[in-house]
């Protein structure tokens, strides 16, 4: 047995999460609720804009916020290879195409330089996501889509209270989706959200969340939408985790400033900070350097092995058999994938959780070399 076991992630209840899903339990409000309209007006506060929209999940949130630009089959949106699959698919649940960019090396967020190259006149938008936490550069990628007229959403799935030149993420783009899953930042087990400050678009996103169904008229339905909403319950819980934000958002970066200063950096190159961006370190993510001597998949393998849950790096999305392209055509992404691994991050670590960790890492290559040595 290991002495310890160490998740990569872990939410944290420490405020009102009990006691506003019992007010849901002893009310019996639990599908909808005054709580969704509370977490959504917080939440609308908390990004800055005058509207947040729950929903059932990340993905979806992305689905609403492309249906509602009005996306038709063979139109193109331009979204990085590197990140969850979520935004690729659903471009394609709105029958277009996404089309890939390659990342930048320091933030591993799309890289704006790349994005010019791979616009045709079926491009309809662009996704930028704020990958691990880090905001993307987004003054670059707004600039060339105001210039040729595309829609830009940010994935702000893993960045709730991320910051780009001082301003938050979910108020930089046309709209600006969110994920609760239980990893992330903060949580309602599942749940999503759309921030927007444009009325229409988020009219348009509410009709489609609720079924197609118009709203001056029950059950009239006009257009053809989803059941994509959240619950009474997730949002209670949504609620006050969001009241606690700042809290959640210290503990992580106490936890990176811990890693920054205590890795072993001849080993593993920490995480970037741009100058420009406050990280909202959802996941802490090094880059296993070729000098360690250990392919990162066995350096993740060894860390299990004693106890230390990590996470590779996603595969691009141009190398999944569902969206192929062709091998080396986004050549800084395959590297970070390659190399990547995400550490444990999150507020439960203790700064002997974090020692250990640390130590491991520096004992498991020196390890490797000796072997290698002979
Ligand atoms: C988690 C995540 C999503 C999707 O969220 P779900 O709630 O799991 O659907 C989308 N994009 C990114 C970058 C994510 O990390």
């Amino acid at each position: 047995m290991p002495p310890r076991f160490i998740p990569v992630a872990h939410p944290v209840f420490a405020g009102n999460e009990k006691e506003y899903v019992n007010q849901c339990l002893d009310t019996l409000w639990i599908a909808s609720g005054e709580f969704i309209q509370r977490f959504e007006d917080a939440f609308a506060a908390f990004c800055g804009v005058p509207h947040a929209l729950t929903c059932n999940n990340g993905t979806s949130a992305l689905h609403l916020a492309l249906m509602a630009h009005g996306l038709d089959p063979g139109d193109e949106v331009i979204v990085p290879t590197l990140s969850y699959i979520s935004a690729a698919n659903a471009v394609r649940y709105c029958g277009a195409c996404p089309v890939f960019v390659d990342s930048e090396p320091r933030t591993m967020t799309i890289d704006p330089a790349g994005i010019e190259d791979r616009i045709t006149p079926r491009t309809k938008g662009i996704i930028a996501v704020h990958l691990y936490g880090h905001p993307a550069d987004m003054d670059r990628i707004k600039e060339m889509a105001a210039r040729r007229g595309l829609f830009l959403i940010e994935d702000g799935a893993e960045a709730h209270g991320a910051r780009y030149r001082g301003r938050m993420v979910g108020s930089l783009a046309d709209a600006c989706t969110f994920s609760f899953f239980g990893n992330k930042i903060i949580s309602t087990g599942e749940g999503g959200m759309v921030t927007t400050a444009d009325p229409d678009l988020y009219a348009k996103m509410r009709i489609l969340r609720g079924q197609g169904m118009d709203p001056k008229r029950r059950y009239w339905f006009t257009t053809l939408g989803y059941n994509y909403r959240m619950s009474n319950i997730q949002a209670a819980l949504g609620l006050a985790q969001l009241e606690q934000i700042d809290l959640h958002l210290a503990r992580r970066r106490e936890v990176a400033d811990w890693y920054a200063r205590h890795l072993p950096a001849d080993l593993v190159e920490p995480a970037c900070e741009e100058p420009w961006a406050s990280h909202a370190f959802w996941l802490y993510t090094v880059l296993v350097r070729r000098e360690a001597g250990i392919a990162r998949d066995d350096l993740a393998a060894a860390l299990l092995r004693e106890g230390i849950e990590t996470r590779p790096v996603f595969f691009p999305m141009h190398v999944l058999p569902l969206y192929r392209e062709a091998a080396g055509a986004h050549p800084v992404a395959e590297d970070l994938a390659e190399r990547g691994l995400s550490l444990p991050t999150h507020g439960h670590l203790t700064e002997d959780d974090l020692a250990y960790i640390a130590g491991r890492i520096r004992e498991i290559c020196s390890a490797t070399r000796a072997a290698a040595a002979g």
